[in-house]
């Protein structure tokens, strides 16, 4: 995996981002202000824009790229949570050209991990590490396994969509729904949801580019 691997990926949210729009706002309108899809496809569009003016920079850079712009673009919690996990895993990378699977997992794995320093939030808050982190685990240990980058990965996308569907009965404890308390219970979180969608075109990035 290269360079394209990280455009396709980030191309990939962007569509798949748009697509989901009306849904993540519909869910975000539930729990929180409504804004979520707007955010993520305001986010997503100015990372592709940015992307095709550079060209021949390494993924890590990328990656870093990608992370300062949506820090950059976007208002809500997602755009400082999702921007600073691309910049601390493009910094994974450094400037090698290529990555293997492992360097994905570890790439994943310090996105997750800045974004739980950031926002404080474990598994079961009902927030984006609800999907992240099951599928950074299944990354992890589907390819300790022995199996390929590309199953792997399904099983990845897999994890996150459980992950997403069980936040439906949890209450929030962080970020704007938490403030609905216990009505917060029964939605399903959009962060989860968009974080799923983008684990989703992570793994359809690596099967078009391998
Ligand atoms: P805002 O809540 O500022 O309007 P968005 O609507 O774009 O921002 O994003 C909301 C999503 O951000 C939530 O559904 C949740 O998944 C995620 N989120 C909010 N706060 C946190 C946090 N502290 N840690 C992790 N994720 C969070
Ligand atoms: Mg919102």
């Amino acid at each position: 995996m290269d360079a394209a691997t990280i455009t396709s990926w980030m191309h990939g949210i962007d569509v798949a981002m748009r697509e989901e729009k009306d849904h993540l706002v519909q869910l975000d309108a539930a729990i929180g202000d409504g804004d979520h899809g707007t955010n993520m496809t305001r986010g997503f569009e100015a990372v592709v824009q940015a992307l095709q003016a550079d060209t021949g920079s390494s993924p890590g850079k990328l990656l870093i790229l990608a992370g300062r712009t949506l820090v950059g673009t976007v208002g809500g919690a997602s755009g400082p949570l999702w921007g600073s996990a691309l910049r601390s895993g493009g910094r994974v990378l450094g400037d090698q050209p290529t990555f293997d699977g492992t360097e994905l997992t570890e790439v994943l794995a310090a996105a997750l991990a800045s974004i739980k320093d950031l926002g404080t939030a474990s598994v079961g808050d009902k927030t984006m590490v609800d999907a992240l982190e099951p599928a950074v685990e299944t990354l992890r240990a589907r390819l300790s396994g022995g199996a390929l980058v590309a199953d792997a990965l399904d099983g990845a996308v897999e994890a996150a969509e459980v992950g997403m569907r069980a936040t439906i009965p949890l209450q929030a404890r962080k970020g704007r729904a938490s403030y609905l308390g216990e009505r917060s219970i029964g939605h399903q979180d959009p962060g989860a949801t968009s974080t799923a969608l983008i684990i989703r075109a992570l793994q359809k990035a690596v099967i078009g580019n391998t």
